[in-house]
């Protein structure tokens, strides 16, 4: 029995036999064609294209029934690389001028195609990637006379295991008998990590070569909560995995009760339980888990899923459906935030050397006007369906928050203009996850309408800690107490201005910080819908006093270790006094 540690990619637990997939890779060989018979190795190239198109529309009509239409958009893009005429041009080229047959002409442009993107430090073009090889071997299997399928879904339920999986192989693969996910490559925001996450089984990525060893056959219990895998588990292990099962379904049951009561402390306080979502598809989820709203909504997520720009009215529509779905309650659009580790290149947003402090967030918006207003346009229309409201994000001062006002009215005019159904009157926030905007909340806060606090950013920018790089990842520290003490700042001054204080970073779904933020007094937590229950029990368990009383405690302390002894100590004698409680 040996324990690897991943990334984990999508929560849960499984335990059974692997499935391995040990995808055969097409590997064309090279000839060289008369003159004569170059037009016909064009036509093979157009038929295997076309054989590669007809099956690929085949599996996204497959994944809208299973997953509705943000699933397979993921695979539309492999459409558009089919029909991109860079592709087409270059394998013609090499087929007339250097002669040769139109497998390898094809797999010799893919190839440098992804060598291109390989060269770029970014996780979207190393997912991308993977893509322009799912495209490569379909291709390459549309020139094999046989139409036999090369991927075998488990017979039993199984554990997929894999170095990567295709977007379009996971489609293929579909739910049945599907345990779980454990593969090599690929980063949290991988495509399978989305697709695991929306159908609701676990998923550990980044296992780096340890998924591949696995056999078929062979035995594994999966914790995609914490991205451990454990193989040959013994019996006590696999005990555990079940129980743990188990107990996650009884605790989704259990906390079910809770989908329609308001997160209210014994003591009368409210914080309004909100979702963070990506993409559309996740709106059912944060319903099903009782979201008061969407407490952000990161539409760059959106664009990444498109070769081109989304046009107004394209926006338009998916954020309309979105805020319809939501009924009534509130959506907060945040502006696009690419740069960073958010990078897409047909957005014009470079590789820099210092990504996370260049450009990214409100700069890039308020550098490309036109594209930021055609995105505020389309959302103010949204606003015609339902509720909503407008954050910006990385703003680090007053200055880029009156300009992105500035665009916000613009935008207004023209949509008054235009005579669009609109909101007129939405409510304008800012993010605040940097430490300008910390230090200057009280300024800001007197231009704006809410504050939510994001705390994955906020904790880089304050610890100078980079939040992709693995080896300075033991200092994301949320308690520790500079970063106590920028949230109690924010807070205070958002109160102390009459404006709403919420919190959208990851730090909000971490069950063990619920009391932290409740006493901290945020007026709303934005979270994963699956973390969502928990949180919210927490909140309706503890009284508002006390949990101030525990960040004063917690404020005192001069470093994160002991503040995470502290409150590990608290939570334990919560529990006891909880389970006496039960047994009185
Ligand atoms: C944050 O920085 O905390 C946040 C919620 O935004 P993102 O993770 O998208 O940068
Ligand atoms: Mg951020």
């Amino acid at each position: 029995m040996d324990t690897y540690q991943g990334i984990a990619a999508s929560p849960g637990y499984a335990a059974g036999p692997v499935h391995a997939i040990r995808q055969r890779a097409i590997v064309p060989v090279r000839r060289t064609v008369r003159v004569s018979e170059v037009p016909d190795e064009i036509k093979r190239f157009g038929k295997a294209v076309e054989k590669a198109r007809s099956g690929l529309r085949e599996l996204i009509d497959r994944l809208a029934s299973e997953l509705g239409p943000e699933g397979s958009d993921i695979l539309s893009s492999q459409l558009m690389i089919l029909d991109d005429e860079m592709v087409w041009d270059a394998t013609l080229a090499v087929i007339r001028l250097e002669r040769i047959n139109a497998e390898a002409a094809f797999g010799r442009t893919m190839g440098e195609l992804a060598a291109r993107f390989l060269e770029i430090e970014d996780e979207t073009f190393r997912e991308r990637v993977n893509d322009l090889r799912d495209v490569e071997q379909r291709v390459l299997r549309g020139f094999e006379d046989s139409d036999r399928p090369h991927l075998v879904s488990p017979d039993i339920p199984s554990v997929i295991s894999a170095r990567n999986l295709t977007p379009s192989d996971t489609a293929l693969l579909g739910r049945n008998n599907v345990l779980g996910f454990v593969m090599d490559e690929g980063g949290n925001t991988s495509h399978v990590a989305i697709l695991a996450r929306s159908i609701g089984v676990p998923a550990i990525v980044g296992l780096k070569g340890r998924a591949v060893a696995l056999k078929s056959g062979s035995q594994v219990a999966i914790d995609g909560t914490d991205g451990r895998l454990v193989t040959d588990p013994d019996q006590e292990i696999l005990e555990k995995f079940i129980l743990l099962t188990r107990q996650q379904v009884v605790v989704n049951q259990k906390l079910e009760h809770l989908k329609d009561v308001p997160a209210v402390t014994p003591d009368g306080h409210r914080v309004e339980m909100m979702a963070n979502i990506e993409l559309p598809v996740e709106v059912e989820e944060a319903l099903a888990r009782g979201a008061e709203g969407i407490g952000l909504l990161r539409t760059e997520y959106l664009f990444f899923q498109h070769q081109t720009i989304p046009t107004e009215d394209d926006q338009v529509r998916v954020y309309s459906e979105i805020v319809r779905r939501m009924d009534g309650r509130p959506v907060i659009f945040r502006t696009l935030d690419v740069g960073g580790d958010k990078v897409s290149d047909y957005l014009g947003a470079k590789r820099e050397y210092n990504p996370f402090l260049g450009w990214r967030g409100i700069r890039f918006s308020l550098a490309n006007r036109l594209l930021f207003k055609t995105q505020i346009k389309a959302i103010h229309r949204a606003g015609a369906s339902g509720r909503i409201k407008l954050m910006f994000p990385m703003v680090t001062g007053l200055e880029e928050l009156r300009e992105a006002r500035q665009v916000v009215a613009e935008a207004l005019e023209e949509l008054a203009a235009q005579g669009l159904e609109h909101d007129p009157d939405v409510p304008v926030g800012i993010m605040i996850e940097t430490p300008s905007a910390v230090l200057a909340a009280d300024i800001l806060a007197a231009e704006c309408d809410f504050f939510s606090i994001g705390t994955n950013d906020l904790i880089q920018y304050t610890l100078a800690m980079d939040r992709g790089n693995s080896r300075v990842s033991y200092l994301y520290r949320p308690l520790h107490p500079a970063i106590l003490r920028s949230i109690r700042m924010t807070v205070e001054a958002g109160h102390r201005a009459g404006i709403p204080v919420g919190l959208c970073g990851e730090m909000g779904s971490e069950t063990r910080l619920a009391e932290v933020l409740l006493g901290l007094g945020l007026d709303e937590i934005s979270l994963h819908g699956a973390a969502l229950p928990k949180v919210k029990q927490v909140i309706r368990w503890t009284d508002f006093t006390e949990a101030q009383r525990l960040v004063d405690e917690l404020l005192k302390l001069g470093t994160a270790d002991d503040a995470d002894r502290w409150l590990a100590e608290y939570i334990a004698e919560r529990k006891r006094q909880r389970e006496r409680g039960d047994h009185e």
